[in-house]
């Protein structure tokens, strides 16, 4: 792994370490792991990783052997700066939702961080809701401080990409024309497992398998280049009114397949798990239960 850091799916990931978190290299298939450095430095997150690596990833090399247990891997990014997200991106999605026609420009709402949950955590079911769903997507991770980048300068500061699933509870989603209080609630985003670069997977034009399992059913299937507006367009659409970060998240939205317009729908209920699978980079898996009575 020394003299070939990056080969055979290798990623960034985060894992729990004494209280605290650490940068890892592992293949999500394998215990192997090794700690991420930059010219000798550990870090906690990866933020602060991918700035001190100035967004290269021949930069992050790897550091002693460590072996997390599967529980113990966190969400690649603890606390990004920002969290966008793309809505009605993919063409079949946009028709099962019930709209005329595709979005002109990309159509965005944000996260924060609290909504981020590790790759296999076991995740609460909200007891303020019985239509929680599932989004399976593709997250775009910046490796570069940037602004106004051109479409076809935005390879050079995407960093890599991982797996998202874009957890939405879709009565508090459409309470008001604001999506804000269905997507953005804690921990109902799982991440990871781990962040492939972005040139291991097609650069800024990814065409990926993707797929949603409920309880091991394929329900999303679909290729990443099947996006409405790819990578090029959403990151530079972005970055012309926001200053984008190393760290910073760009969910890219979820093909058509979601539970809420299935007939009748099938939300997550206590006992479900979810994976989302993307070719190249690996799965998340979560299992759901419910909230505890307060
Ligand atoms: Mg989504």
């Amino acid at each position: 792994m020394t003299n070939a850091p990056w080969a055979d799916g290798v990623g960034v990931g985060r894992a729990r370490l004494d209280g605290g978190s650490v940068m890892v290299l592992h293949r999500p298939d394998t215990s192997e792991a090794h700690l991420a450095t930059v010219d000798g430095r550990t870090f906690s997150d990866l933020p602060a990783l991918l700035e001190a690596a100035e967004g290269q990833v021949h930069r992050i090399r790897p550091g002693a052997g460590v072996a997390p247990a599967h529980t113990d891997l966190l969400s690649p990014v603890g606390r990004p700066r920002k969290i966008v997200c793309v809505g009605q991106n993919y063409a079949a999605h946009v028709s099962e939702t019930g709209r005329p026609s595709a979005p002109p420009y990309p159509d965005l709402f944000a996260k924060w961080d609290n909504a981020l949950s590790g790759p296999y955590d076991e995740i609460v079911l909200p007891s303020e809701s019985e239509q929680i769903d599932f989004e399976s997507e593709l997250a775009v991770v910046i490796g570069r401080r940037c602004r106004r980048v051109a479409a076809e300068d935005v390879e050079s500061v995407v960093f890599g990409y991982t797996v998202a699933n874009d957890g939405s509870v879709r009565d508090y989603q459409f309470h008001s024309g604001q999506r804000t209080a269905g997507k953005a609630w804690d921990r109902l985003t799982p991440l990871g497992p781990v962040v492939v670069p972005a040139d291991r997977l097609g650069g800024a034009w990814p065409d990926l398998r993707m797929t949603g399992l409920l309880n091991g059913e394929i329900v999303q299937d679909d290729r990443t280049s099947g996006m409405i507006h790819g990578v090029p367009r959403i990151v530079s659409y972005v970055s012309t009114f926001m200053t984008l970060e190393p760290g910073d998240l760009i969910l890219t939205g979820t093909p058509a397949g979601v539970g809420a317009v299935r007939n009748p729908p099938r939300y997550l209920t206590a006992g479900d798990d979810f994976e989302v699978r993307i070719e190249g980079i690996g799965a998340l898996r979560n299992r759901y239960r419910a909230e505890k009575p307060r």
